[in-house]
């Protein structure tokens, strides 16, 4: 391909892309292909002659794109949003530009500075302490491909800073500590490496959320019975219920503890920290007093698009030394200087895509009100659809109190008077079912302490009450259907 045909082609690319954006909420939220669609579509092996890029772009069209879920569709309410914008999208194409792999300083000094410097900003526009700037030197903020690398990372760290602390452990003595509500991103740390991982029960009265003496109370059970926690993984905005652990009490519990660190994984919810109002209620001053790390995936609801994942440490160091390995061919007179970040020491990877400049683009194109009118509206949107809940008690019930723009809902047992909860679930989870045979809409479901419920989360940018109304109906209409059908 020359110049000339890869203009063309990216002319034909971006006219593309205009027109699924600005027709996706006329198309179903999810594909209609059955498994294995695509494999029967294309051939079994690589053409053995290049072909042309023409037909290439129209299979893509024709093939691929059926098979596609519109995660930016507005009525797409399932896991947690994807809220990549176009914005983020052209920060993406100019960083082809660099096409670089950015592990050292030295590799590419626009892609390590434009980090350092896009890290500090969202660190201020979320309204992160000081101690996590990269301007101090000390602190600093790195991004990575996800939550889960991110919680990866702040694990090895804190394994790596204990086991200094304490070289006669035994490494099979140590423990990760994490809530019945944590992402399981906890759990596959604890598979990868080795570990157990010890999971605190959480209680319905405390909405999920962990409390400082439940805390107390593990650590002195579990140590006096020879284990060695290592570190606590606290969640502000949990997955199935947005529950937000007691950072405040955890923090200060942890203060009698100070060899176990505190990763805070705010992966979802950490986008709404950019609007001073939330601050308190997402224990974001107990974040900037306790915690040694925290996440926000700008992926989820930040407005940028997949993978874009910020970890800010309050000591770069426990990063560093646990995950500098130096081969003489990554040797450099910078790195060695000590003067500049060389971000491979700050994440699993080696080669890293240039995510900042995505991440510069929106933050500069939205300014930080922009991003505070994004987040406040799907609140908004969350909120008339939790209101639509309550007014119709007799069908439906909210099984926890909403969560920011999450809902968390299921068929109320007054509207199956003298069922047990077994049958209760067993409702629910046809009703999920139900609801799940549309295209036109997309939830998610969990369970929430046995209980089966389902989940209705905004933060599409596109998503306006009217969807919301919309939506409302049908998992209105479909709960009086699912129950007639049970009754029967
Ligand atoms: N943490 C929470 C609270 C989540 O809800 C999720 C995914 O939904 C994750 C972490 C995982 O994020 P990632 O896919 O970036 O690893």
């Amino acid at each position: 391909m020359d110049i000339e045909q890869f203009r063309k082609a990216g002319y034909q690319a971006i006219d593309r892309i205009c027109d699924h954006y600005s027709s996706v909420q006329d198309r179903p939220v999810r594909p209609s292909v059955k498994p294995g669609y695509l494999r029967n579509a294309l051939p079994s092996a690589p053409p053995i002659k290049g072909e042309d890029i023409e037909d290439i772009a129209n299979d893509f069209q024709d093939l691929i794109m059926p098979g596609v879920m519109h995660w930016q569709h507005p009525s797409f309410f399932a896991y947690f949003p994807a809220a990549g914008t176009l914005e983020s999208i052209i920060g993406d194409l100019y960083a082809a530009t660099a096409m670089n792999p950015g592990f050292n300083w030295m590799c590419s000094p626009a892609c390590t500075e434009l980090e350092n410097v896009t890290m500090d900003w969202s660190a201020k526009l979320y309204g992160l302490s000081e101690d996590f700037l990269n301007s101090t030197n000390v602190g600093g903020g790195v991004i990575q491909t996800n939550a889960s690398d991110g919680a990866m990372v702040a694990i090895v760290a804190a394994r790596s800073r204990y086991q200094a602390l304490y070289p006669e452990v035994p490494t099979e003595k140590l423990v990760i500590y994490v809530t019945t509500q944590t992402h399981s991103l906890g759990l596959k740390a604890g598979l990868v490496l080795g570990l157990p991982v010890y999971a605190f029960p959480v209680r319905v009265e405390d909405n999920y959320s962990l409390r400082g003496e439940d805390l107390r109370e593990m650590i002195e059970m579990d140590r006096a019975d020879g284990k060695h926690p290592f570190i606590l993984i606290g969640t502000v905005g949990t997955t199935s219920s947005g529950a937000i652990d007691n950072i405040d009490e955890i923090g200060e519990t942890l203060l009698d503890y100070p060899d176990i660190r505190l990763h805070v994984d705010a992966a979802w919810l950490g986008a709404a920290f950019s609007c001073p109002e939330y601050r308190e209620r997402c224990r974001v001053p107990a974040i900037n007093k306790y915690a040694d790390s925290v996440c926000v995936n700008f992926h989820k609801w930040g407005l940028v698009s997949l993978d874009c994942s910020g970890l800010w440490v309050r000591d770069r160091e426990h990063l560093t030394r646990a995950l500098d390995i130096t081969p003489p061919f990554l040797r450099n007179p910078d790195g060695e200087s000590g003067t500049v970040v060389d971000y491979r020491n700050w994440s699993l990877a080696l080669g890293r895509r240039f995510r900042s400049a995505k991440l510069w683009f929106v933050l500069r194109s939205f300014g930080v009100e922009g991003y505070q009118a994004h987040i406040r509206k799907s609140i908004r949107l969350g909120e008339i659809f939790a209101e639509r809940v309550r007014q119709h008690p007799e069908t439906l019930e909210l099984v926890t109190s909403p969560s920011f723009s999450l809902s968390v809902f299921r068929i109320a047992p007054s509207a199956v008077p003298g069922v047990s909860e077994d049958e209760l679930n067993e409702l629910n989870e046809r009703y999920y079912q139900n609801i799940n045979k549309r295209k036109d809409i997309m939830l998610t479901q969990t369970k929430l302490n046995g209980t089966h419920c389902i989940r209705f989360v905004t933060g599409a940018q596109n998503t306006e009450p009217h969807h919301i109304e919309t939506a409302f109906r049908i998992c209105f209409e479909t709960a009086v259907a699912s129950i007639k059908e049970f009754m029967e």
